[in-house]
């Protein structure tokens, strides 16, 4: 039998391109198959398969392919290969560092700020970023079926101070645009709604998730679009990312990223300069740098709020101000983020 190798959803073997969904299904979800993959020695696989244990890996080809082999400090390696400071349980490091818990009035919604809420619209992520504040967010209990779905719009419909809708998961465009085209049209019915914000990742992970399907509602709803992108360097962003962010400006979406600041990924000005240069020539603008949330198994990551401070004003004498990313953090009870 003839073996396809997948290329950003490409087959070598001239068949037909791969889908998303199938680029999703065959993601590796294993350790010993994630560090085969990537020329790591066995000193990795102990902590990979600890880490992995507590929140599943999940890596598709289309994301891989852009990580050196062999480079265990890879910046996008960082992202997604569990290590054994996972297991580390400092002071502070919690479940639920935004404590959503709190704010979630119905199944599905979480209402934290003024104006605006956030809905759950799918439980699933095309990547398992090991940094997520979410990685312990309860999703069995927060993914409505349809008919649920009535709870959280007869929510939104009550209310009439709320006039943006922000998508979020998990991945929101990890659900099929089925359900995220009803989603959608029962959303831009209430007419109190005026902006749509959707929080991804997927067009970085598998670009080819910005397909004809997803523009087609994108595209035909009278709510204003945002989208905004989480990336977090420069060498997320390929071609394939480009042409998917050209797609999604022409369905009439604002592009927008936001950032964790994370150690060993981003955490010099050098690579915060370029990544705010790379976004722009892929038509984003950065608006967020977001220190690390202190949740449990990602202190590794952590930058101290002075260390991010001396980064940031030493980026403001390479950038533009439009380029600028503002530094914040999200502290729980606020009714908005809190600038550094
Ligand atoms: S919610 Fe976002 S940051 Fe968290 S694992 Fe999913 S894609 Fe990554």
């Amino acid at each position: 039998m003839q073996e396809n190798i997948i290329i950003a959803g490409k087959c070598t073997s001239a068949q037909a391109p791969v889908s998303w969904q199938q680029q999703l299904s065959q993601a590796i979800r294993d350790p010993n198959a994630l560090c085969k993959r990537l020329g790591l020695s066995d000193q990795w696989l102990a902590g990979a398969h600890a880490g992995h244990l507590q929140f599943d890996i999940c890596v598709p080809e289309a994301y891989l392919a852009r990580i050196k082999a062999n480079n265990p400090d890879d910046p996008l390696l960082r992202q997604v290969l569990p290590i054994s400071d996972e297991m580390l349980t400092p002071h502070g490091y919690v479940t639920d560092p935004l404590e959503e818990a709190d704010h979630l009035p119905v199944k599905g919604l979480i209402h934290k700020y003024a104006n605006r809420v956030l809905l759950i619209a799918s439980p699933n992520c095309a990547i398992n970023c090991r940094y997520c504040f979410r990685r312990h967010f309860p999703y069995s209990d927060n993914s409505p079926s349809r008919a649920q779905w009535q709870e959280a719009l007869d929510y939104l419909r009550g209310n009439t101070s709320i006039h943006e809708a922000i998508l979020s998961g998990g991945d929101p465009l990890a659900a099929n645009d089925r359900q995220l085209s009803w989603l959608v049209e029962q959303l831009e019915s209430i007419p109190h709604l005026k902006r749509l914000r959707i929080h991804t990742r997927l067009p970085v992970v598998i670009p080819d998730r910005v397909d004809n399907d997803l523009l087609g509602w994108l595209s035909s709803t009278r709510l204003q679009k945002v989208v905004v992108l989480h990336i977090n360097h420069a060498n997320e962003i390929d071609q394939a990312v480009m042409d998917a962010c050209t797609r999604l400006k022409q369905a009439g979406a604002t592009l927008l990223n936001q950032s964790v600041l994370l150690r060993g990924v981003n955490d010099d000005v050098a690579t915060l300069e370029t990544l705010s240069e790379r976004l722009f020539e892929a038509g984003v603008l950065p608006y967020y740098l977001h220190v690390l949330d202190p949740v449990q198994g990602a202190a590794h990551f952590n930058v101290p709020d002075d260390e991010a401070r001396t980064l940031v004003t030493q980026l403001r004498d390479h950038l533009p101000g439009f380029l600028m990313p503002r530094l914040v953090r999200e502290v729980p009870g606020r009714g908005s983020k809190t600038p550094l």
